[in-house]
C-alpha cells in the first residue's frame, strides 16, 4: 500500500508515524514544500528576537531520523500542486521537476494560512512558518520601528521580542484588550497594561485591511 502525506509539519509527521505503526508494510512518503519538517513554529518569535541563532533548532526530528528509524521517505522542497482524487495521483514539484505520485491513501496536513492584508507590500512580513523566520529576523534587525498586526498570543510574543531588541513597537489589535480571544477582561487588561508598561504602543479596536 502507498500512503502519501502532504505537509511535513507536526500533523503530517505524526500522521506518517502513526500510519507506520498501523501499516508496517506500507510505503509512506511525505511531501514538504519547504526545507524543514517536524518543525516547531512556537520558537519563531524567539528566533526573530535572537534568543537563539541556530535555525535548525526549530526542527524536532530530521529527514534522516524518519528515513532510518521509521522507514518513512520524506521529500523536502516538494510542493503538491495538483490532486486527482479519482485516479489517486498527486502532481508535485520536487526540486524544480514535476513528479507524479500515486497513492492508495492520502493524508492532507497542509496547516493553516495567515490572513493576508489587502494593502500589503514587500515591507509586510507574515510570521507563520519557520521558513518565514529568517527573512523576518533580518527585517527586524534592520528596522527602527515595527508595527505588529494582531494582538493574540503570537502578536504579543513577537512584539515583546521586538521591544527587547530595542525597536519602537506598535501593536494593533481589533479586540478591546490583548489576547481577547483567549483571556477574560481582567487578565487581558492586565496584560495590556504590562505591554504598555514595557513601552509597546498598543492600539485597540483597530482592524487592518
Ligand atoms: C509563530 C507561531 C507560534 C506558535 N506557538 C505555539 C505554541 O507556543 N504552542 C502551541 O501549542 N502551538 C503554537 N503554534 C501553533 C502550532 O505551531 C500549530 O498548531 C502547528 O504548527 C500546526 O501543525 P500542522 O502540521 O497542522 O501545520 P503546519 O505547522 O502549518 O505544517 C503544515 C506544513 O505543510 C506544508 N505544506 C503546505 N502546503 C503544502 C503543499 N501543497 N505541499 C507540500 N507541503 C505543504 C507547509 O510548508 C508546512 O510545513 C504557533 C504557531 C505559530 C505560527
Amino acid at each position: 500500500m502507498e500512503i502519501l502525506v502532504i505537509g511535513g509539519g507536526a500533523a503530517g509527521m505524526s500522521a506518517a508515524s502513526w500510519a507506520r505503526r498501523k501499516a508496517p508494510e506500507a510505503r509512506i512518503t511525505v511531501l514538504e514544500r519547504t526545507n524543514i519538517i517536524s518543525h516547531a513554529p512556537c520558537g519563531v518569535p524567539y528566533y526573530i528576537g535572537g534568543l537563539f541563532k541556530d535555525y535548525w533548532l526549530l526542527q524536532a526530528y530530521d529527514v534522516k531520523f524518519f528515513r532510518e528509524r521509521r522507514n518513512i521517505e520524506v521529500l523536502t522542497n516538494a510542493e503538491a500542486e495538483e490532486l486527482d482524487v479519482r485516479s489517486r495521483v498527486v502532481v508535485a514539484r520536487v526540486g524544480g521537476q514535476r513528479v507524479k505520485l500515486e497513492f492508495d491513501r492520502l493524508i492532507v496536513a497542509t496547516g493553516a494560512r495567515p490572513r493576508r492584508l489587502l494593502s500589503a507590500d514587500a515591507r509586510v512580513l507574515y510570521v507563520h512558518h519557520p521558513a518565514d523566520a529568517e527573512a523576518a529576523r533580518r527585517a527586524a534587525e534592520a528596522a527602527r520601528e515595527v508595527t505588529v498586526v494582531g494582538g493574540g498570543v503570537l502578536g504579543v510574543e513577537v512584539a515583546e521580542q521586538l521591544r527587547n531588541m530595542g525597536k519602537a513597537v506598535h501593536l494593533v489589535h481589533r479586540g478591546p484588550y490583548l489576547m481577547s480571544r483567549d483571556l477574560d477582561k481582567e487578565l487581558g487588561s492586565a496584560l495590556t497594561q504590562m505591554a504598555r508598561g514595557a513601552g509597546i504602543d498598543v492600539r485597540l479596536g483597530v482592524t487592518c485591511v
